[in-house]
């Protein structure tokens, strides 16, 4: 049945990245200040690949924003388990265009690697469900379960109106397990499924001292710095050896178990690779040494400047600044709550605002951590269909990144297992320049599901 099944989709593979490539040409960046309408046509890109498979029930989930999810299902037998299968269809902004090899939204294969703009993030997810399910369904309708595909169309902008989606549409929705193909394999062709994800809040912070910048000649000395302000004040937030500050901060902080730690201690994770992998120069300390690397990415939380901005380097002349912006972003481990972690933030920023300078804050929408149960046998299940595709043992791994769906699914439907895995891999560059997704590990991943889903229906 395997080698069927392999057989078929290596030899369909090149119809798929075709697919993918056109799903690629169309730059659907969810984010506030980006056209609309591309996320309406990747959305109806989408709708349409589902229908020309023989989906049923093709239509638009819409949320407030209009950033809308594409949902499709597939119904076989009853008696067959149901299975929500998830991905994103919007992307990241492009970041320093300059940077791209050739342009994010022009597809083009270079070394076993597809370069574009959500190649790897997520747009990959969507054609590994499509090849999975439409592989298995080929070759008997019996063995499939019945699916349901959501798309989702703002997971990169805080999947603000993903809780709506889920609560208006609970019955079309139900299921008995969901798999999420957002997330990472620990390297390439190392499948993996992970088991934990950080959760992730920000916050913008303003400081303002004056209405309009200044000649620094005629008015510096009397009055604050804004900058300078912000900077000692951004200061705070840690200490030289990188621990988080702020008073309570690392309340409930859940410890990862034994077997856990033993699965990342087994993954052998070395400080050489890690710098490697992240592109470290060598003179710079780490807060972490070998042994626990991953525990720190993936069991502790973070707080990082992800922007700063003051005056503009194009135009730095002598000018005192009316004010400073930052935006803090932080990761939170298991057992942290996002409320409660930006509100400590907030406090904090309030308590150490200098010289009466005004100050101004501005939230976004968090993620909580995630945690989930393996002992459920779809666990085992898609770790052998895994190994059995990859031709390598299949890793538990835990994730630093957020995916918001995954506790908003949780919410919706109780203690079903949540499978997450995905294709991105250390060289994909999601989220940066020149993104990137590893060819065969789509080619091997769609087997995996193939052979998950299949196994389902014994
Ligand atoms: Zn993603």
């Amino acid at each position: 049945m395997k080698e069927t099944l392999e057989k078929r989709i290596h030899e369909q593979f090149p119809r798929y990245v075709e697919a993918l490539e056109t799903l690629i040409r169309i730059p659907s960046i969810s984010f506030e200040d980006f056209d609309k309408n591309e996320i309406l046509r990747s959305a109806k890109a989408v709708k349409q690949l589902f229908e020309s498979h023989g989906f049923e029930n093709a239509k638009f989930l819409t949320p407030p924003s209009g950033r809308v999810t594409v949902f499709a299902e597939l119904k076989t037998k009853p008696s067959n388990p149901t299975i929500l299968l998830y991905a994103h269809h919007d992307v990241q902004p492009t970041m320093r265009e300059a940077l791209w090899e050739t342009p994010p939204f022009a597809p083009e294969i270079r070394n076993g690697r597809l370069y574009g703009r959500g190649a790897a993030d997520d747009k990959s997810g969507i054609i590994l469900h499509l090849a999975a399910v439409t592989q298995v369904l080929a070759l008997s309708s019996d063995r499939m379960p019945n699916i349901k595909m959501v798309i989702e169309g703002e997971e990169e902008s805080g999947s603000s109106g993903f809780a709506q989606i889920l609560k208006e549409n609970k019955e079309l929705l139900k299921c008995d397990g969901v798999i999420i193909a957002d997330l990472s394999n620990f390297d390439s062709g190392v499948p993996s499924i992970t088991t934990t994800l950080r959760g992730m809040s920000a916050v913008s912070v303003v400081l303002k001292a004056m209405k309009t910048p200044l000649h620094s000649g005629s008015w510096s000395g009397p009055i604050p710095d804004p900058v300078q302000a912000l900077c000692k004040m951004i200061a705070t937030l840690t200490d030289s050896n990188g621990n988080i500050l702020i008073d309570h901060f690392y309340d409930g902080i859940e410890t990862p178990s034994k077997e856990e730690l033993q699965s990342y201690r087994a993954l052998d994770y070395t400080e050489d690779k890690f710098r490697k992998e992240a592109g470290v120069l060598p003179n710079v300390n780490l807060f972490s040494k070998s042994g626990d690397i991953l525990t720190t990415l993936w069991r502790k939380p973070s707080i990082v400047v992800t922007a700063i901005e003051a005056g503009s380097r194009t135009q730095a002349g002598n000018v005192l600044q009316d004010s400073a912006y930052a935006r803090i972003g932080i990761r939170l481990a298991p057992g942290m709550a996002a409320d409660t972690c930006t509100l400590k933030l907030i406090d904090h920023l309030k308590k150490i605002c200098p010289n009466g300078l005004e100050l101004s804050l501005f939230t976004e929408d968090g993620a909580d951590p995630f945690t989930t149960d393996i002992s459920h046998p779809y666990f085992g299940l898609m770790k052998q269909a895994m190994t059995d595709a990859f031709g390598t043992e299949a890793k538990y791994i835990g994730c630093g990144a957020s995916i918001p769906g995954a506790q908003l699914f949780r919410d919706m439907f109780g203690n079903i297992p949540i499978l997450l895995t995905g294709l991105e891999d250390p060289k994909c560059n999601a989220h940066s320049e020149n993104e990137s997704l590893n060819l065969s590990d789509l080619e091997r991943g769609m087997l995996a599901e193939a052979l998950f889903l299949q196994g389902l229906c014994k």
